[in-house]
């Protein structure tokens, strides 16, 4: 599997903040032993394909003096370009059935706003673009957070089906229920662990996979369920350990694949969390 990465995305300056370079340390030092990585293309023309004129420029502004783009999504001077790479690196990732190991993170990013340490929405520009040329894109978000701004980007979006599970209660409050023709949301309780997910990729999951019959799937992958997550951001509350990471490999298995990182800030957690998941 190809790895797509960018040293720009550990220049994506947070300061005193979970989302740090340092979740990418343990995963890259890993893969220059095995799988080495690949340079991701510059995703700056895809933008439009999600997101507004007016917010593409608000965010090269803000990047350019640094600040805040929203009360928890600080960015620096080089996020524009990390941002801009992630979302080529996700692109890349959904032509190629390889991992866009990025920062920053895309699945809380809106048509005209970021927010929960999101800039751009890698995820739901891939899949658009992809489902643009005809393809059936299944997306799968595993982060423990809800996926809104995907839910938006893609709503009654011909060619793309969406299913998030998430903990709930949990920012960002969203996905307690089905959406339009093609959103589907399974919260689950604080405290979940292997077992009741297991039991919900296995029935619910693969039952929605069966049926909607995609071309590829792309997965977006956030760590912040595994259990010795807790503690980094406030409130996550799954206790998964690799067993449920490795069922989900194998529920894939029938499917090509992509992926895209999402949160997760126990670097140990990515680690093992991508190992377990890609089978690297
Ligand atoms: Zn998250």
């Amino acid at each position: 599997m190809d790895f797509f990465f960018d040293p720009v995305f550990l220049e994506h300056d947070t300061g005193q903040h979970p989302e740090s370079p340092k979740r990418l340390e343990s995963i890259l030092e890993y893969l220059e032993d095995t799988a080495g990585t690949k340079k991701p293309e510059n995703g700056e023309k895809y933008l439009p394909i999600a997101h507004t004129r007016e917010y593409i420029e608000r965010v090269k502004e803000t990047c350019k003096r640094g600040g805040i783009l929203d009360w928890d999504t600080p960015v620096s001077r080089d996020s524009y370009k990390a941002a801009c790479l992630a979302v080529g690196a996700a692109v890349d990732a959904s032509e190629h059935k390889g991992f866009a190991l990025v920062r920053p993170p895309g699945h809380h990013a809106f048509a005209d706003h970021g927010g929960g340490f999101c800039i751009f929405n890698n995820m739901a520009i891939a899949s658009l673009r992809l489902a643009e040329r005809g393809r059936r894109v299944f997306i799968l978000d595993i982060d423990v957070h809800h996926g809104n701004g995907t839910e938006e980007l893609v709503l009654n979006k011909a060619g793309v089906r969406f299913l998030s599970i998430h903990q709930s209660p949990l920012y960002p409050g969203t996905g307690l229920e089905n959406r339009g023709s093609n959103i589907i949301n399974i919260p689950l309780p604080p405290g979940t662990g292997d077992r009741e997910y297991i039991d919900v990729l296995e029935t619910r999951v693969r039952r929605e996979m069966e049926e909607f019959e995609p071309d590829i799937v792309g997965i977006s992958a956030g760590f912040d369920t595994y259990y010795d997550d807790r503690g980094y951001v406030s409130g996550n509350e799954f206790n998964l350990t690799t067993a449920t990471y490795k069922k989900l490999r194998e529920i894939l298995e029938p499917y090509d694949t992509f992926y895209t990182l999402e949160g997760g800030y126990n670097p140990v957690g990515i680690r093992e969390g991508i190992k377990a998941l890609t089978g690297i």
